[in-house]
This record gives structure tokens, sequence and C-alpha cells, in this order.
């Protein structure tokens, strides 16, 4: 099992396979070399370097790994990009002071870049305890720090404690991180992840040489884009930015605890893995990016993403769409403008408004200065015509400091641990930061006096509605809690099964918040959902399910302890599925390889067979309306369980369908006529069935795939090649081997049949069962709908516009525009 649950957190971890160890030494020096099946290790045996092969590749690579960490984690390769393909080769350091990687056939692989002056004789190559693999001195053991080289700064895809992500301003040395190709082959990936240098400098992800990800600028705590990195008792980050040198580090807090972090080539970029030896399994703690708002300007200029908003983007206050016809069709990528134009320099004409808790906008175009007041930074904005907004620098004390922006502001997300942003715009516009001091005419004053008595009347209208109406749904509320059928548990006991909600127990995040782990008094493990506070967005919606919850119970669906609702919190108590969700097994590369056909198809089915639960045979109908791969969450035994009932909308016993102006679900998997009309219907969760067993036998998500010149979501694909009689063609490779291609093709039709655009051609889920699990001959599916953004598209058509084909993943809530 903790070789299973390795494989599940990281994929560079597993299946090296290691030739003998027939010596470990303590350095490497001219007169002794360090061959293939031999091992250098460090002084107090916490790292080993030595020759490995990753997964089921042939090569042969020099590396550095923990040496007490069962699971093997490669922490550095030498020859990333030149491996060897013989295990004859051999690691010496030469007359000229190089550590040399030597062939059978002595020829070069790899080699350091160092002219010593020192006397080969006098060097030694050492790996140090912190895991840097160093040429020094060797008979100046006063002078550690002095190094002719050190492999902390070459990183190649994991930081380690002290070592520095960042530049040499003085040598011109840019350390950063490079992923792994893949899980088998360590050469250099597309994503990279370093410091981006400029005025202010930012953490930041590239993907080749496009920014993928920034974390907004160091604010004298961490970064304002970046929620989780407050004081806590693992780590510490240092960032330094001084003449000689920009860069960041970390140091653990605690001795005994291993916590890196990796740059992956997957969905999480980077993530800060720590190992728990009682599992012996790494855990992560945090990634990166951690939502899709951290998806470089994914709003545009002047927009701003709020995760839990619906949509997602939003103009700031005083914005609006450039183009309204786009950004409705959420396309954001043109961003926003000034409602009203501000003139620069006419006194009164322009002011600022201020946005609380913003991550900072893209630092390209910005100008610093660590000594000036907020006052005095709002009169530098104001005196250039060009500043758009202004910020303090650092955060930290009250905050100190000054950081301007020039031109447009992107990449803007509403944020955890953002700080205060001040953006001009036309006096009219400004409300809170208003820099103009209006002449009280007689005229305003009686204006406003007329004004504010209309609004206080109006207020006490709205309070004695609001309060009547209040008492009624708390009534209500008081009714329902009796009637939930379900045990309460309070938050004391919450609190202490969780370890106050400490960051080191959370599973994940949902559309209504942060979800944990927690252990009971009596040794229970338990998954506890914690309703954002921060939104009143998902109350509704929290107490749908835990109503759903209460009444529902079948082997296929997660099961709920208990609940407990207390002042603001209010949260439920799923049994804990040690195997989280099936998304991180069928879209990861490595861990896709522990789920052969027979576990799909039995994932399939037992899916089928929790919504056929949920559609019939329920005292309730209902329709799930979310139903995607990371709502699916998995037992020890691989047994799959529907979650995520917040969403689902509960209809009358014969009521099969209903009509909402709220859509909630995940773009990919919604049904065209719920997408657009908001018509919802048991077959709309087909639907996004269809999309699941898609996903599932191809590996693929149903988001812009291209293929061949075409650019098709997954249902496009698979359509085009059931037509051209080629559907054995979707099957993911790691699958071919283990499954009957026919049973798999009968799926796809399945598949296709649910996919079909009218509802009323789709299948329902007991037929869905009988088609699964018996031989009957199967109708021909007619076309499905290829739903790209909200356009639904029957029939074979392609979009022109990479861009506009991309889909989001997240759970949507919008409003329908009918
Ligand atoms: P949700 O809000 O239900 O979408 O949950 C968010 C994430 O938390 C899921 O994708 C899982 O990784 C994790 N999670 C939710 N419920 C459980 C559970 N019962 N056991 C283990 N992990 C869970």
């Amino acid at each position: 099992m903790a070789l299973v649950h390795a494989t599940l957190l990281f994929p560079n971890l597993l299946f090296f396979f290691f030739s003998q160890v027939s010596y470990a030494t303590d350095t490497i020096t001219h007169s002794q070399p360090l061959s293939d099946g031999s091992t250098l290790v460090s002084k107090d045996g916490t790292f080993e370097l030595g020759f490995f092969t990753p997964g089921s590749s042939t090569n042969r690579y020099v590396g550095i790994w923990f040496k007490n960490i069962q699971t093997r984690t490669i922490v550095w390769v030498a020859n990333r990009n030149n491996p060897t393909k013989d295990k004859s080769s051999t690691l010496s350091l030469t007359e000229e002071g190089n550590l040399v990687l030597l062939n059978i056939n002595r020829s070069l692989v790899w080699s350091t870049n160092t002219t010593s002056k020192e006397p080969v004789s006098s060097l030694v190559v050492q790996l140090l305890d912190s895991g840097n693999l160093v040429i020094r001195d060797g008979s100046n053991d006063k002078n550690e720090e002095s190094f002719l080289w050190e492999s902390f700064d070459h990183p190649c895809d994991t930081l380690l404690q002290g070592m520095k992500l960042g530049w040499n301003l003085k040598t011109g040395l840019n350390r950063f991180l490079t992923a792994w190709k893949n899980w088998d082959d360590p050469s250099s990936g597309d994503f990279t992840s370093g410091v981006k240098l400029g005025t202010n400098p930012e953490l930041a992800i590239w993907k080749g040489s496009v920014e993928y990800y920034r974390s907004g600028p160091w604010n004298g705590i961490f970064s304002s884009g970046v929620f989780g990195f407050s004081p806590n008792p693992l780590f510490e980050y240092k960032y330094v930015q001084n003449e000689d040198e920009v860069y960041v580090r970390y140091t653990l807090k605690n001795s005994s605890v291993v916590s890196i972090i990796v740059l992956n080539q997957t969905l999480y970029l980077r993530q800060r893995i720590t190992w728990i030896p009682h599992t012996r399994t790494w855990s992560v703690y945090q990634s990166l990016p951690q939502d899709s708002c951290d998806v470089y300007n994914v709003c545009g200029a002047y927009g701003s993403c709020m995760i839990n908003g619906s949509p997602v983007c939003q103009c700031l206050e005083g914005f609006k769409p450039k183009s309204v016809q786009n950004w409705n069709a959420m396309d954001w990528t043109q961003g926003c403008v000034h409602k009203e134009p501000w003139s620069c320099g006419v006194k009164n004409k322009d002011g600022f408004r201020r946005f609380v808790g913003m991550k900072m906008p893209d630092t390209t175009h910005s100008w610093i200065n660590t000594s000036m007041t907020l006052e005095d930074c709002k009169a530098k904005c104001l005196n250039i015509c060009s500043c758009t907004a202004y910020a303090n620098l650092d955060t930290s004390g009250g905050g100190s400091g000054c950081s301007i922006w020039f031109g447009d502001l992107v990449d803007l997300r509403v944020s955890e641990s953002g700080q205060d942003l001040y953006v001009r715009m036309a006096t009219s516009d400004t409300i809170i930061y208003n820099d103009a001091k209006h002449k009280n005419s007689k005229k305003v004053v009686l204006m406003v006096a007329i004004i504010v008595s209309l609004v206080v009347m109006m207020l006490m209208g709205f309070s004695y509605i609001y309060m009547t109406k209040t008492k009624k749904e708390e009534e209500k509320d008081e009714g329902e809690q009796e009637n939930l059928e379900l045990p309460f548990f309070d938050l004391a006991t919450i609190i202490n099964a969780t370890n106050n909600f400490s960051i080191v127990n959370k599973l994940g995040e949902g559309g209504f918040g942060p979800v944990y782990k927690g252990t009971m008094l009596d040794g229970q493990v338990i998954a506890v959902k914690r309703l954002s506070r921060s939104s009143g967005q998902g109350l509704k919606e929290f107490k749908n399910e835990v109503i759903l919850c209460a009444k529902l119970q079948h082997r296929n669906l997660v099961k709920v302890l208990g609940c407990c609702i207390e002042g603001e919190e209010k949260m439920l108590l799923y049994e804990y599925m040690p195997n989280k969700s099936l998304d991180s097994f069928i879209f990861d590369s490595v861990q896709s390889k522990l789920l052969d056909w027979p576990m799909r198809f039995n994932i399939l089915c037992a899916i089928a067979r929790g919504l056929m639960y949920l559609h019939q045979d329920s005292r309730l109908r209902i329709i799930h309306r979310d139903l995607k791969a990371s709502n699916i969450l998995l037992d020890n035994n691989m047994n799959p369980k529907i979650s995520d009932f917040g969403l689902a909308k509960m209809c009358g016993g014969d009521q099969v369908e209903g009509n909402t102006n709220r859509i909630v679900g995940t773009y990919g998997y919604m049904a065209p006529e719920y997408a657009i009309d908001g018509l919802f219907s048991t077959k709309s969760d087909v639907f996004s069935f269809g999309v699941l067993l898609l996903e599932i036998i191809s590996g693929k998500k149903n988001r812009t795939i291209t293929n061949e010149g075409h650019i098709d979501n997954l249902i496009g694909h698979a359509w085009r090649m059931w037509k051209e009689g080629t559907p054995e063609q979707l099957i993911a490779p790691s699958l071919v081997d283990s499954c009957k291609i026919s049973e798999v093709i009968r799926c796809i039709q399945v598949g296709l049949l649910c996919l079909q655009h009218h509802p009323d051609d789709r299948p329902n889920m007991t037929s869905v069962i009988v088609m699964l699990s018996s031989e009957t001959i199967l109708s021909q599916p007619k076309v499905p709908s290829f739903l790209i953004k909200n356009i639904s598209i029957e029939g074979e058509q392609s979009c022109d516009r990479q861009e506009s084909c991309s889909i989001n993943e997240v759970t949507v809530s919008l409003l329908n525009a009918r």
C-alpha cells in the first residue's frame, strides 16, 4: 500500500532499478573515481549519489537521492540530457579539477565546467549533508563554504532546503527548476520555474518561453498571490534582493521533517511534498498553481479572477468588458476598460479606488521605492500620466514602501493573502478613495439630504422585510435540522480531529471550500468538508447536500457520517477515501498505470449503478448536475463513490426535468440543453456520464485536444474516430495490454449514445447498465454534441482559434442569459 500511495502522489519517485551497490565512499578524488555500482554518501547518511535507471528506461544516469527514504526520490541528476547506455561508466576528477562522466569507451558524457588553480591532488568531491555535491579544496577544511563547483548552482527539478532559487546578478548565474520530461525520463521538460527579474522580481513558472504562472511580488511575508505561506511550523521562506543577488530559499523549522519542492510536468506543477515516515509516503503539502485563477492573466487586463465567483472573471469596479459579446461568451482574454475615461493632469478629474485582498498585478511595467509612504506613493502615481495603480511594497508591520504600475493591470485575482491595491480611475468612478473635494454648494447639500432620507426609509422597509423573512427561514432551518437524520458533531470535536484544520491535513479543495482529513478519538479517520467562510455562496448548496446526504445510502455514493453547524461554521463529515479522486489516476501518466482495464470497467459500472440509484431508485429523484472525474472518490479497494451532492437538484417523485436560471456544473461535462437553456434532467447527468466514460477509456480530458490538425474536444475526437471506423485509437496506450478491444469499443459506443445531442435520444441509466453488462446489439449513435465554451456544436465542426476552444475545468455557477 505504501508503494501505491507514493506512486499516487508523485510521478518521479518510483520504479527505479538500482544496480547492486558494491560499496559506498564519502569522497571522489583524482585517484579514486566512482564507478557504476558504487555510491558516494553524505557524512550524516542522508543523501547518496550513484548511478540509476528510471522507470522503463534503459538509460543510466548519475543522480542524488535520499538514502533512507524507501521510495526512491531523485533530487538531482548530473547528466539528465546526456544518458549513458552502459553500466561501465565512471565519475572521476580530471587534472583541471572537473568532475566528468566517462562511458565505457572513455568518451565524455557529462562534465562540470570549472577552472582550478589548486593542485588536483588537494581537490575532493563530496556530497554534503545538505544534498549539495561540491568540488572543494580538501586540504582547507576551514573554508567549508568555498566551492569550485556545486550542484546547488545547477538545480534539476527539486529545491532542497537551503538551495537558492534565483539570480547571482554579478555572474549572471540563474538558478531555476526544470521539470523532468516524464517520470522515466529526467531530461528537461517544458516547464521551468524561477525568479522573474525586473524592478520588483517575482516567482514564475514558464511553459517554454510563455509565462504560465506568477506568484505576485514579494510583500515582506511571502507573495500576494500565494496562500498558505503564513507562519507555519514546517518551513520559512527567505527572500533576498540586493545589488549582488535576487533569490528565495526556504529552511525547515524541524530538522526531523523531510520536505522538498518539486517541479512536475503535471497539472499541479510546483509541489511541496513532505515525507510521512509511518506511512512511508510523500504527502502533498501545497501545489502551484492553486486553482484555475492562477493561470496567467486568465481574465485579461483589469479583469479580476475570483475562484468562487460566478463567473470567475469579473471586471474591477469602475471597469466594463472591452467586448461585451466575448465576455458573456466567457472569452475574457480582451479584458476590461475604464467605464469613464479619466484625464491625466486635469485637477480633480481622476482619483483612486481601493481594492482589498488582491494579488498584485504583473510587475513587468512597475517601479518601486522602499522608503516612500503610501501617501507619497499616491502623489507620485498621480503625477505620472501612465501610472495606473499603486500599493504598499511591503505589507508586514502595517505596510511600507511604494509600488506603482504603468499601463494595463494584468493577471489580477482576489487572493487570501492579497493586499490593498489602489487603481486609478475617473473621479466619478471612485467611491472609497476619492481625491476630489466636493464643494458644498447648497444644491448638492439639498440633493444629498433628500437622497439620504429616501435611502434611510428604504433601508427601514427592507430591514423589516428581511427580519420577517430571516425569522421564517430560521424557523424553517430549525425544522430542517430536526429532520436531518444525521448525527451532529460539535466544533471542538472537529477541531481536535483535524488538528485545528492544519494545512498538513488538507486533502483538497472543492467549490465549497477545503476538505481536511481528521482522526476521531476512537481512531476513525474521516474527511471534513468545511464550507468556505469567505463566500456567502454555497450555503444554500451546503444545506441541500446535508438534506440529500442524510437520505441517501448506496455503496457507490460517498457515505456521510454527520455534520457540524455551529456559529459561522458549517461542515460535513464523510467516510475517508484514501485514494482520493478518480481524476488523479486517469489523467496522470504514472498513476494511470495502476488502473488496468478490468478495474476501469468495474469503476464505470459502479458509477452507473450509483447514478441509477440517484435517478431511479432513491426515495427522491436526484439529478447530480456535476458528475465529473474529480467528484468520483476511490476507497481502499478502488471502488468508486460519487461525491459532492451540493449541486444536486432534488425533484419531486415523478419530475424528471427542470429549468433553472442558475447553471451550475463544469464545462466539458455539461449537456448542451443545460449549459445553454438551463434545462436539466436525468439525461443531462447521462451526458456527463458519457464524457466521463470517454475520459476513463482515453485517459484524456474532455477539453480541447489537438489531433492531426483538428481542434476538437474529446467528444469530437471520439466521434471522428467512430466515423472513420477506428474507435480503438481512443484507448489509452496503458490499457491496450489489459483489455479486450471489442469490449472497450462497445463501451465507447455506449458513451456516444449517452452523448447524443437530443436528450430524448440518450438512454437512461438503467439501459446504460444493461448495455454495459450484456451483449445485446446496440443502436448506432447519432451525432453527439460538442460543447465548446458554451456554444453547442451539433455535428462535425471545429473551432479555428485554439484559445476560444479551451475549456475550464472548475465547477462553475453562472446565470444563464436567456
Ligand atoms: P469536493 O469539495 O467534494 O470536490 O472535494 C475536494 C477534494 O477533496 C476532492 O477532489 C478530494 O481530493 C478531496 N476529498 C473530498 N472528499 C474526500 C473524502 N471523503 N476522502 C478523501 N478525500 C476527499
